[in-house]
């Protein structure tokens, strides 16, 4: 039955290798991925699912009801690019000047196309099937705003799944881990006013570079003196802006910092410990501070019955051999939101291949790869017709 299913899929692996390269020379970023979902849409309708656009603006969700079945299942694939300039040098390269799918978007865009279509040809399932194709997952809120827009209100999944490709991981190995996997990301900007003038008389300022410099050092103790050792967490200060020229000290400086953690609770401390640092040192210096929270992103937790689910899927398809031990990311993932949303469910990585000059995602010659697109297209299919009996 498996082999069955392998074999079927490679005979449309031209096609979606095809599609994958479509997509990846026209990449949009975030909220504007008017031409990629046009595609999935019109796919999905070709292939006699339920079209439903409009979900976070650019999201698609395409449904299949076979059976009398009551259960249903959610899988997603995101669609957005990075905005960067590629440098990959293939033939199907962006298009686009400074817009680049260097996370594989494209691919599980086309991984998910690619099993629908089975499944829509075979119907070999009963209940109810949910593709959810999201905008914006680099802005990891793109899932958070479907959410908000009722997707599951709308489209109710006993259970749901998400992928994504990883470089570096073996080559079509599938790797699984239970509970936390991907960080919370939360981006700050802190605000530091002090008093701005001569940049020679020092006595009548208060020097809002010197206390963001203050700040930004402070705050590394968050992570050697207010945090157990045994849980990950970091805090960056990637950015202070602050002033023109030698000669004046300056009355502002902005502040840009990006938080990880694997833990909700350690989470929390250290945005308050932010807070207490920010406000207190800034006070110590006559300045202040004003802390905002610009956008922030759950921990993603995988819930290990859906894991083993998935595992025994892709044992049965590949071999033991290939269901690895997934390990955790600092990287942050907005499919955390639909599993916060809804915890019966999992993440998992496929192995994009550990040759020693395959770049990483996000880097500008990374490029997808095709080889993964019919073997995570099966364990979709797979996975459907297991749990849709
Ligand atoms: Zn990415
Ligand atoms: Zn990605």
């Amino acid at each position: 039955m498996t082999q069955q299913l392998i074999a079927a899929l490679r005979e449309q692996e031209e096609i979606f290798t095809e599609i994958r390269h479509q997509i990846h020379s026209h990449p949009e970023v975030g909220f504007e991925e008017h031409r990629t979902s046009d595609l999935v849409a019109r796919l999905l309708e070709e292939w006699g699912y339920q079209v439903h656009r409009g979900l976070a603006g650019t999201g698609v969700v395409g449904t299949l009801k076979v059976g009398d079945g009551q259960r249903s299942l959610g899988i997603r694939a995101d669609m957005d690019a990075l905005p960067m300039q590629e440098a990959s040098g293939k033939p199907w390269a962006s298009e686009i000047p400074g817009r680049f799918h260097g996370c594989g978007h494209d691919g599980h865009t086309t991984i998910l196309l690619c099993a629908a279509q089975y499944l829509a040809k075979t119907r070999q399932f009963n209940g109810t099937l949910n593709l959810i194709f999201q905008p914006a997952e680099e802005l990891l809120y793109g899932g958070k705003v479907m959410v908000e827009d009722g997707l599951f209100d709308l489209f109710p999944c006993d259970r749901i799944y998400g992928l994504h490709n990883m470089p570096g991981g073996k080559l079509n190995h599938f790797y699984f881990r239970d509970g936390p996997m991907m960080a919370s990301a939360d981006t700050l900007h802190i605000e530091v006013t002090g008093v701005g003038g001569h940049g020679a008389m020092p006595e009548y300022c208060v020097d809002a570079t010197l206390v963001a410099c203050h700040i930004a050092t402070a705050l590394q103790t968050i992570v050697s003196r207010n945090i157990t050792p045994f849980e990950p967490v970091v805090v960056t200060v990637g950015s202070i802006q602050a002033g023109e020229a030698p000669n004046i000290i300056n009355e502002k400086a902005l502040m840009k910092l990006s938080v990880r953690t694997l833990n909700e609770s350690v989470r929390e401390t250290v945005l308050q410990r932010i807070q207490e640092i920010a406000g207190t040192m800034a006070a110590s210096f006559n300045a202040s501070a004003s802390v905002s929270h610009v956008n922030g992103c759950p921990v993603l937790v995988n819930d290990p019955q859906a894991n083993d689910f998935a595992r025994e899927a892709a044992s049965d398809l590949f071999g033991a051999e290939r269901v690895e031990p997934g390990k955790p990311f600092m990287g942050s993932e907005d499919f955390a939101f639909m599993l916060k949303h809804h915890p019966q469910g999992s993440y998992f990585v496929v192995g994009a291949g550990d040759e020693a000059d395959r770049c990483m995602v996000h880097n500008p010659g990374y490029d997808f790869n095709d080889s993964t697109i019919i073997p995570a297209a099966a364990l979709w299919c797979e996975l459907t017709q297991r749990y849709l009996r």
